[in-house]
């Protein structure tokens, strides 16, 4: 099993997208695949046609452990995965969880019974540095950031770098950056370009070959409840995040050889 947060503390800058279409295509392609909503505004549930509004359980009660990841886990109608959905109430999670123990690897230790059911475990985390993204990030053993090639994009991302070490040196020697997926790409922009280049130069093979491009299809597919990736197979963000599934899954089988 191969835990990944996708982490940003930006907000907007396509977590959510990355992973509802990562793991719906990750699922068609035959993996046994859970997406974990770590957002308390529910976004990668709603996206997965799971109704935010209407839980009985959620990733809340699991990581207060009044609720195990059993009787939390909905299988998208959509895509062939399971989620851990979020509403709400998982704001109080961040106040609620001061006193308890070891109350940043409450998801790492709910996950840990079920290592043999997923072969890929992905982790939206929501847009801070909070104990909720703290949890994906000690669950983790790696990172996928994505980003938009804009002006400012390499400013913030130093912020989540060094997160990721500090994280990495005090709660989870396993974490690491996985890579950069380039999303919301404008081929026609010469910024756009301009950064992408950037970005290759400062991390070489840490930056995903495939581009994600801004197309409309990805945006609308959440209103439906359906992963971009199914609800318009052809349109081109789809076709992206379909091959980045497939260049996820061949990184992950040069680990084993
Ligand atoms: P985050 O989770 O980082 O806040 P989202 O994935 O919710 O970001 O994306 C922010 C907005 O941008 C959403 O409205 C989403 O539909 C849209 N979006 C994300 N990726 C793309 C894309 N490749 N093309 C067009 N719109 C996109
Ligand atoms: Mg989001």
């Amino acid at each position: 099993m191969h835990i990944f947060a996708i982490a940003n503390q930006k907000g907007g800058v396509g977590k959510t997208t990355t992973a509802v279409n990562l793991a719906a295509a990750l699922a068609a392609n035959g993996q046994r695949t859970l997406l974990v909503d770590l957002d308390p505004q529910g976004n990668a549930t709603m996206g997965s046609g799971v109704d935010k509004r209407a839980l009985p359980r959620s990733v809340y009660h699991m990581l207060l452990a009044t609720a195990s990841l059993a009787d939390v886990r909905a299988a998208s109608p959509s895509g062939k995965y399971d989620v851990l959905p979020a509403n709400r109430e998982l704001a109080g999670a961040e106040v609620e969880m001061v006193d308890l123990e070891r109350r940043e690897k409450r998801l790492k230790e709910a996950l840990t019974q079920h290592t043999d059911e997923y072969d890929f475990v992905l982790i939206d985390c929501p847009p801070s540095l909070s104990m909720l993204t703290l949890n994906g990030l000690c669950a983790a053993d790696g990172v996928i950031i994505p980003m938009q090639c804009e002006y400012y994009a390499l400013e913030g991302l130093s912020d989540l770098v060094n997160t990721i070490k500090k994280v990495h040196a005090n709660f989870n020697p396993d974490l690491k950056i996985i890579g950069l997926l380039r999303v919301m790409f404008d081929t026609r922009s010469t910024l756009s370009n301009q950064v992408s280049a950037q970005l290759e130069q400062h991390f070489g093979d840490k930056v995903f070959k495939t581009l994600v491009p801004r197309n409309v299809r990805l945006a609308e597919a959440p209103s439906f409840g359906v992963p971009g990736v199914l609800f318009d197979k052809n349109a081109k963000g789809a076709l992206a995040y379909l091959a980045f599934a497939i260049e996820m899954i061949e990184r992950v089988k040069n680990w084993k050889e």
